[in-house]
């Protein structure tokens, strides 16, 4: 029988690259906390309807995107993104009763039957934030730059944020008559999927991946020309808060973003070196998602960064995350006496914080100094009869060669961690070579 294979457009994060994630979520942790964004975790799948309402029923996500299940009667949807769950359990759990502006982040999977390709997978990790409260520019400013930050933080170079505002229900009323009478001329032409958008959202025919949709709406009437007032001053005031940050962006009246929800402000942070799929971050000012959602009526805001993307990205600007794995410390043992010593003394090194490792195959010496090599070990200890004998063994600084002898004596066995560490010290490596 032929082996299993994982499923199309899943991925293995294997231990040689779980690293680069383990920082890249430390990072990500840590400057969301320096903006006052707390975590989240909410459940994998949600009840269908949930996204069906928030992300829009004439969406690509909804209409052929979503995996739903039936488990015992009931249907269930793997979360295709995750603000629709976070609001969802904002609103349950009363969250938005606490002092607001309420920020959140998580860090999540999310699902989407869509064609795999490079940067675009059926299951893909995001970084997202959603802060809910402030109807005023200065939050969009501060989520952008949140984003911005993040990418700045990582060392990704050239990546370009465009920002566009599309509008409120008051300016799109006027918009999607502009866009019907705009697309009625070359009405037959328009795929299946966009010609019923034309009647119900014709907007997110601009979002269409068909070319020829595409062609269409090359030359199609753009929001800006339509923003009521309110949107239009809105738009002003975050290009005014972007600049006091010294922030870079390009207004693009084509991004509409690909879910319903969004009003006002949408933005995109896009790189063109990880090819067509290059929109690393999207995000926007959702203001009646809250309220459709069954809550009281909030203005709110945020984004998603797909980490897929991300990583990409930066290994294609080849700059690196993560140092190789290593081991701090091997003990090759020779000799049954030894192996047992060796075991014991792994097992206090571990509870020092120290990263020993020894022989669990039976391997002879040699076989064990060139593992001890593959696992990248900062430093090596031979323990033979002679040693056990002496009480003492040479510890090798697999980097620059040099020895310095430690003693083994079973009265100091407790403190064996402390006597290496000294030996260290004296050998001028020091505790941090050791530790690092
Ligand atoms: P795209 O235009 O690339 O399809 P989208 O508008 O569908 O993106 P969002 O729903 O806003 O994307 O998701 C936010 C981010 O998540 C995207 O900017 C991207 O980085 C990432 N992302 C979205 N879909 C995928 C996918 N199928 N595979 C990998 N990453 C994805
Ligand atoms: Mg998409």
């Amino acid at each position: 029988m032929a082996n299993i294979k994982r499923p199309n457009g899943t991925e293995d994060i294997l231990p040689s690259a779980s690293r680069d994630w383990q920082v890249l979520e430390r990072m990500l942790r840590e400057t969301a906390d320096v903006y006052g964004f707390r975590e989240i975790r909410v459940p994998t799948f949600e009840q269908t309807d949930l996204f069906c309402r928030s992300v829009g029923e004439t969406t690509d996500v909804v209409q052929k995107e979503m995996y739903t299940v039936t488990a015992k009667e009931s249907t269930f949807t793997l979360r295709p993104e995750g603000t629709a769950g976070t609001i969802r359990a904002m609103l349950q759990n009363g969250l938005l009763n606490e002092a607001l502006p309420q920020r959140v982040y998580y860090i999540l999977s999310c699902f989407r039957h869509e064609r795999p390709q490079a940067g675009r997978l059926r299951e893909f990790h995001q970084f997202g934030v959603e802060m809910a409260g402030s109807p005023h520019a200065s939050a969009d400013a501060e989520v952008i730059s949140l984003a911005k930050n993040i990418i700045d933080m990582l060392g990704i170079k050239g990546i370009q944020l465009y920002i566009n505002s599309i509008g409120c229900p008051t300016c799109r009323k006027a918009y999607h008559k502009a866009l019907q009478d705009y697309f009625a001329a070359s009405k037959d032409q328009l795929c299946e999927t966009c010609l019923s958008r034309l009647e119900k959202n014709p907007m997110r025919i601009l979002d269409c991946k068909s070319p020829i949709c595409g062609e269409i709406a090359k030359d199609a009437p753009v929001i800006l020309d339509y923003l009521c007032d309110d949107c239009s001053t809105h738009f002003e005031q975050l290009k005014k808060h972007l600049a006091q940050l010294s922030i870079d962006y390009q207004v693009n009246p084509k991004i509409v973003r690909g879910l319903d929800y969004y009003t006002k402000t949408v933005f995109e942070f896009v790189t063109t070196d990880i090819g067509a799929q290059g929109t690393v971050c999207g995000g926007g000012r959702y203001d009646g998602l809250i309220g459709q959602l069954g809550g009281p009526e909030t203005p709110a805001l945020g984004f998603g960064m797909g980490l897929e993307r991300l990583l990409l990205t930066l290994r294609n600007q080849g700059v690196t995350l993560s140092e190789p794995d290593s081991c701090d410390l091997y003990i090759a043992p020779m000799g049954e006496a030894a192996a047992e010593k060796a075991f014991a003394m792994t097992a206090v090194l571990r509870r020092e914080g120290i990263a020993a490792q020894t022989d669990v195959m039976g391997r002879s010496l040699r076989a064990q100094m060139k593992y001890a090599d593959k696992m990248n070990a900062k430093f090596t200890l031979v323990l033979g009869d002679n040693e056990i004998a002496e009480g003492t063994a040479d510890v090798k600084n697999m980097q620059s060669g040099d020895k310095s002898k430690v003693r083994l004596d079973d009265a100091f066995a407790e403190d064996f961690s402390a006597i290496l560490l000294d030996s260290l010290f004296s050998t001028g490596e020091g505790l941090e070579a050791l530790m690092k």
